[in-house]
């Protein structure tokens, strides 16, 4: 009988799209996917570094599965992503039963790693060398393209009609609260062919909508018979792909947002009218401790360059609060930004040293946790009343849905009732949803062009096609709304 794996995965868009590389990497070597951890041979943590909550709970849970250990000796129990990169040795310190430690520029030899471990019987890691060394050199991201291959993604994605495509590895920025350049390496970007050839396999197997990622998106670029390609150019090609209805791309970094690209934005049909860029504090002065290369000013003009340049965009931003040092008055700045800014969503988080990074070596944690939760808060309260007022211009408007699948208060009752209209598997992370009787009436999801969540009635036959809701009601972060038309 084949072994069986799960991986539980924590963090961001890039963590979620390692996993599905992962899980497919390794169906393809003969495993099988668990839909629950109790049910798999190897389990796998995909973690991240960015806070620390989240690497505690990482080793919470690894602690919770020291009895499965015991009671499976020929079990894997395995650690990657940026945790792995960043702790290393520490993992197998503070949870002597891992079996594996892998960083996320090592993917590509996960199969070979978890044989390893499965013959030997000994702890495995295998992780990048340090960025100034060997680092996630250009030869190991090649070596890690194959992953990308879509033919075997279906697999494992939760929905066939959207998918993440990575277009860059890596950041060069060294923000100083930021562990990312340590644990994913260098900026590279991946060759313009590779990324279309991909997007073009995944509209064949009926992909409608792409999410271009990348730790500093917009600064994608390549050399291509002599000329250099940049974000501008391959939006353009990716438009021009029969079957893509819809184009976004994440994380954008405040410089390098040229009018170009602006424009493109504007004028390609398919690109969406939504951009995420993430301020991260509204006082130069906190701006300059945190690295980031830009002014408060200069991000100002990069809204106002936004909202003239595309119409009917919305924009989403990252602050972070109680920054080392961090006083009242500054603080107050990024209130004012985020005022000015009319985003519609932040997300917001509250400032924690993190091992290795300048910030956490270079200046004190000041802030009181009192002080990072109420002005968390304080930031939270205000974003709600934006989001909230941007939401009601909705009521009444017709907009156009691509149809995600059932809402997540549905997949709830369906897990309730009997018989269920959907053979549902849900994990931490992805949901698989196979309609059992598509034409049953449920309360399904989707997203409009610029990326506010709609809920309505409809057949579930409607997932991965684009339709007409007339939004009835809103509420802060969702609009609901009436099917008026498929298109
Ligand atoms: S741009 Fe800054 S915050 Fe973003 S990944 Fe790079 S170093 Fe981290």
């Amino acid at each position: 009988m084949n072994k069986k794996f799960f991986i539980e995965t924590v963090g961001c868009q890039m963590n979620v799209l390692d996993s599905e590389l992962a899980a497919a990497e390794l169906i393809g070597c003969g495993y099988e996917s668990a839909a629950q951890s109790k049910d798999a041979d190897i389990i796998l943590f995909n973690t991240c570094s960015v806070r620390e909550h989240a690497e505690e709970k990482v080793y919470s849970a690894l602690g919770r599965l020291k009895h499965w250990k015991e009671y499976h000796p020929d079990g894997i129990l395995g650690v990657m992503g940026c945790m792995a990169q960043k702790d290393q040795k520490k993992i197998f310190r503070r949870a002597p039963h891992v079996d594996l430690v892998m960083g996320p520029g090592r993917l590509a030899r996960l199969p070979e790693l978890i044989a390893t471990a499965l013959l030997t019987h000994e702890q495995v890691m295998e992780v990048s060398l340090d960025r100034d060394v060997d680092r996630h050199s250009a030869a190991e991201i090649k070596d890690s393209f194959h992953l990308h291959d879509p033919i075997r993604l279906p697999l494992v994605r939760m929905s066939v009609h959207q998918a993440m495509v990575r277009i860059m590895f890596g950041c060069n920025k060294f923000c100083s609260y930021c562990i990312v350049p340590r644990v994913r390496g260098p900026e590279q970007s991946r060759p313009a062919a590779d990324i279309i050839s991909e997007i073009t396999t995944l509209a064949g197997q009926g992909c409608r909508e792409v999410t271009l990622i990348g730790q500093t998106v917009n600064n994608w670029r390549f050399d291509e018979n002599g000329r250099r390609l940049v974000m501008a150019d391959l939006l353009e090609r990716v438009n021009a792909i029969d079957g893509i209805e819809r184009i976004r791309f994440v994380s954008n970094y405040p410089t390098g947002m040229t009018d170009e690209l602006l424009q493109a934005v504007r004028d390609l049909p398919k690109v969406m009218p939504f951009i995420h860029v993430p301020a991260q504090h509204g006082a130069n002065s906190v701006l300059k401790r945190m690295r980031r290369m830009y002014t408060v000013e200069e991000y100002r003009d990069l809204l106002d360059r936004i909202y003239s340049i595309i119409p009917g965009v919305s924009v989403t931003s990252d602050f972070i609060v109680g920054f080392c040092g961090e006083t009242e008055e500054e603080f107050e700045q990024t209130v004012e930004l985020v005022r000015y800014g009319l985003f519609k969503n932040s997300f917001i988080f509250k400032y924690s040293p993190r091992e290795g990074t300048k910030s956490a070596l270079e200046f004190e944690d000041t802030v009181s946790e009192a002080d990072k939760k109420r002005r968390n808060n304080e930031l939270l309260d205000l974003q709600t009343e934006i989001s909230t007022a941007a939401n009601r211009q909705f009521v009444g408007r017709t907009v156009e849905i691509l149809v995600e699948g059932p809402s997540r208060s549905q997949v709830k009752e369906e897990k309730q009732e009997q018989p269920p209209l959907l053979a549902l598997t849900v994990d931490q992370n992805r949901l698989h949803a196979r309609p059992v009787n598509d034409t049953a009436v449920v309360q399904l999801t989707g997203r409009t062009p610029c990326d506010r969540i709609v809920v309505f009635d409809g057949e579930l036959s409607l997932t991965g096609q684009l339709v007409q809701v007339r939004i009835t009601q809103s509420h802060p972060f969702t609009l609901m709304g009436e099917l008026v038309s498929t298109t």
